[in-house]
């Protein structure tokens, strides 16, 4: 869910805003102003909406000192299929606090921390298929040094089954070959409904 800051001439409320959307520019204001502080950020989309808020400070600040008008600030959040929806005037510490909010809310890479793309824009979020217990990464980088963890200690403490968490032997069970059991009935029991029983097969180290 990216979040985008434009300058606005609120129609309704009248007077010039800053405002941080969140969701990109199809929820942003439709009375915006063309860009004029594109190196503070204006009209740029922003993954993190501590960093959006951030810019439209910026802007709002620029943009007094610069014209000598009354600027007013604003954020909104995501309001599904409602375009143009004018924000309510907040402080530059309210927006920071919304932004703050906004921040814990999101989803984050489970190695590195980053902000992952919206649940919609599926590219971009990484998985082990085999382990999705782990979480989702920012990058095929992240998701390959959890994979080597994972392996590093599979290796050093011996592998546990995937169902039950016990260590398995030197000789395990595989099914269609993910993941290591320590029996046919935890293989089972983990794969359920689309369990076959022809595609398990005896690993031994
Ligand atoms: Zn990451
Ligand atoms: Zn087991």
């Amino acid at each position: 869910m990216p979040y985008v800051v434009t300058r606005q001439a609120y129609y309704y409320q009248r007077g010039l805003w800053v405002e941080v959307a969140a969701g990109g520019f199809d929820y942003s204001g439709p009375d915006m102003l063309v860009e004029k502080f594109k190196h503070l950020g204006e009209g740029q989309e922003f993954r993190s909406p501590v960093d959006a808020a951030a810019a439209a400070v910026a802007i709002a600040k620029a943009w007094r000192e610069s014209e000598h008008v009354v600027v007013h600030l604003t954020a909104k959040g995501e309001v599904a299929g409602y375009f143009g929806a004018e924000g309510e005037a907040m402080s530059s510490r309210q927006v920071q606090r919304w932004a703050k909010k906004e921040y814990a809310h999101l989803d984050k890479c489970a190695r590195c921390g980053e902000i992952l793309p919206s649940k919609k824009s599926h590219p971009g979020r990484y998985y082990l298929p085999e382990y999705e217990d782990e979480g989702e990464f920012c990058s095929q980088h992240c998701s390959d040094l959890v994979f080597e963890d994972i392996v590093k200690v599979e290796v050093e403490e011996g592998f546990r089954c995937r169902e039950c968490g016990e260590p398995v032997g030197r000789i395990s069970y595989t099914y269609e070959g993910k993941g290591a059991y320590c029996s046919a009935g935890c293989a089972e029991r983990h794969h359920g409904p689309s369990f076959e029983l022809s595609k398990l097969k005896q690993e031994e180290r």
